[in-house]
């Protein structure tokens, strides 16, 4: 298929300010790109797709996951727990990680993204258990190659184990030669900067208190000398807050910015806890946010304050985050959480048109991508079509924009292109038994839960 033509939408967003929003056009795709757009005659294609009812988008942006926790989803004992106390628990099943488990549990994630609209994703695996194998990012690399969505796979890291005063237990921490060693051979390896790149390598240490602050600057030295991003969890908790107050003297923000990861390459999770003077520092180094609104409320971690960071001029996009924390890999409704969640403080509130740019332009931003997130000539060809004849949908035409928002339950996305690629049809993945992915993973997921079961017996 050299060339193909979306035709007739209800409606297009172009998340584009040079070009409005367009309704009854075309967008013709040629190769991996978009070659032109109209609202005039239609041109000729190899193949068309007929979107009468449909509302065309680019595909959305993930900027923060861990898909390996597909696989300890709803664990009983980590219900109803705060981040620190839910980590305590998980760790200990997450150390029985195998190659086989990374790769189907990337598998899951990705298929669910996938059919939530989700067409570029990133993904933070920060887990290496010293009985695995050292090639577990790999895996998910090889997963994502064959779903093939456009993937930002972030090299992860935990070096500050419960002996030295950290919070993971020392099974599953990394020395800081193995991380800097492992992180050169993923980039050398796998590090694509081209404009249309479906893969970028990025450096995510886990967190304040399971990192050393020698590992976050040696990642930074390496981030500058490779020029990938940098990516972390920060200011996601109240007891994180207390931990860098009482072991560094400082709060997570000043924290990160005393090691040098304030900057347009840097991107935080979460970023929960923020005073107005850390929300200025955010804007003033350009600094990138991924809200993730579900895990947000999973953990009772609290509410970022995302209107204002907008309004101060920070750059937020959207995340899932883990499946152990969520505990589902849906971006659709994902922005609906951050529409709905922000209207529970006493901000002002989103509207479905900033949160849509969120999820499309500003993960883009923050993934340092400047041909995706929108439609236009010349930009990747990676768009979404949303069927509003759905019955979710019904009633909701008086407005085809907040509607993907506003009313999103359980429906998928009915067409995803990807670099020129159909990946999502008539609301199918192409190529992809679902039953036999699922079945596998629940298989894995037992066999993981009972080895750490015995172990902890024994
Ligand atoms: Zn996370």
């Amino acid at each position: 298929m050299n060339s193909l033509l979306i035709k007739d939408p209800l409606l297009t967003v172009t998340m584009d300010p040079e070009n409005d929003n367009f309704t009854s056009g075309w967008v013709l795709i040629k190769k991996n790109k978009i070659d032109s757009i109209g609202t005039g005659k239609q041109p000729d294609a190899d193949t068309v797709i007929d979107a009468k009812g449909m509302v065309l988008l680019p595909g959305l942006v993930n900027t923060h996951h861990h898909m390996y926790q597909t696989l300890t989803r709803n664990l009983p004992g980590a219900q109803n727990s705060h981040l620190f106390s839910w980590l305590e628990t998980l760790y200990e099943v997450w150390g029985e990680l195998t190659e086989e488990a990374v790769f189907v549990s990337a598998q899951v994630a990705i298929a669910e993204l996938l059919l939530s609209g989700c067409t570029t994703t990133s993904d933070h695996l920060y887990l290496f258990p010293s009985a695995a194998s050292k090639h577990l990012i790999d895996k998910e690399i090889d997963a994502a190659l064959e779903l093939g969505i456009r993937f930002h796979p972030t090299r992860g890291s935990m070096s500050l184990g419960r002996s030295a005063g950290g919070l993971p237990p020392d099974t599953v921490i990394q020395t800081e030669e193995e991380i800097i060693d492992d992180s050169i051979r993923l980039i050398e390896k796998y590090h694509d900067p081209e404009p249309l790149s479906m893969l970028r390598v990025a450096l995510a240490p886990c967190s304040p208190f399971s990192v050393t602050p020698d590992l976050m600057k040696k990642s930074r030295e390496l981030a500058d000398k490779y020029d990938v991003r940098l990516h972390t969890h920060l200011a996601e908790s109240k007891d994180e807050e207390k931990f860098c107050l009482d072991k560094f003297g400082q709060r997570p923000v000043d924290f990160a910015e005393s090691l040098g990861w304030l900057g347009d390459d840097v991107w935080f999770a979460h970023t929960v806890h923020l005073n107005d003077n850390e929300i200025e520092k955010l804007s003033a180094t350009k600094t990138g946010v991924s809200h993730c609104p579900t895990s947000n409320m999973r953990l009772g971690s609290g509410i970022a304050p995302v209107a204002k960071m907008l309004d101060a001029g920070v750059s937020v996009s959207i995340g899932v985050d883990g499946s152990a924390s969520n505990d589902s890999s849906n971006m659709l409704n994902e922005l609906r959480q951050s529409l709905l969640l922000q209207r529970l403080t006493d901000d002002r509130w989103l509207s479905a048109a900033e949160v849509l740019r969120m999820g499309t332009l500003g993960g883009a931003e923050i993934l340092g991508r400047k041909n995706i997130g929108m439609i236009k000539p010349g930009a990747a060809a990676d768009l979404i079509l949303i069927d509003l004849n759905d019955i979710g949908y019904a009633g909701s035409k008086s407005d085809p924009l907040a509607a993907i928002v506003f009313c999103i339950g359980t429906q998928r996305v009915s067409w995803s292109i990807i670099n020129g690629k159909i990946v999502v049809e008539n609301g199918e993945l192409k190529g992809l038994n679902l039953k036999e992915i699922s079945d596998r993973a629940d298989k894995i997921s037992q066999e993981m839960i009972s080895r750490s079961n015995k172990n902890s017996v024994t």
